[in-house]
């Protein structure tokens, strides 16, 4: 761990002004203060995790909006077998990703406003998720009583 400064200069955000400075650096080239070289690796560190709890939370959020996009098209003739198999996995990967991501990336301490929005977003997919086992519900419910009618 100590000796990181020494590979690849990494990204991470100056503590005194927010701005993206390089871990190779001495001082922040924006505001100029100096930077520690265990700090600015700790930083550095941080912002890795940043940049792996958004790209994680995309494919949360991709993951939860095809939900209900593959569970439409499970109703065409057809293709709707497909979608339907697609639907089963999207449902249950959806909430696997959801728990994944919150025990990777609970309270990271940074402002970074994509982690906010990363942290929203695994609330919106979840949210999605917890709606279409009710429509699921209520949409098979419905059906059972059709065929029970027209029968
Ligand atoms: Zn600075």
């Amino acid at each position: 761990m100590a000796n990181l400064n020494l590979s690849t200069p990494r990204v991470f955000q100056c503590p005194a002004c927010g701005e993206f400075i390089n871990t190779a650096m001495t001082e922040c080239k924006f505001c100029g203060v100096a930077v520690d070289a265990e700090a600015s690796t700790q930083a550095a560190e941080v912002q890795a995790k940043v940049g792996n709890a958004c790209s994680d939370g995309s494919y949360l959020k991709i993951s939860a909006r095809a939900i209900p996009v593959a569970y439409a098209v499970s109703f065409i003739p057809l293709i709707g077998g497909a979608a339907g198999w697609a639907w089963v996995i999207l449902m249950i990967l959806t909430p696997i990703l959801f728990v994944r991501w919150w025990m990777k990336y609970p309270g990271i301490q940074t402002n970074d406003a994509d982690y906010k929005k990363a942290k929203a977003s695994t609330w919106v997919s979840i949210a999605i998720w917890g709606a279409m086992i009710v429509v699921w519900l209520l949409v098979s419910a419905l059906l059972a009583i059709v065929l029970r009618t027209i029968q």
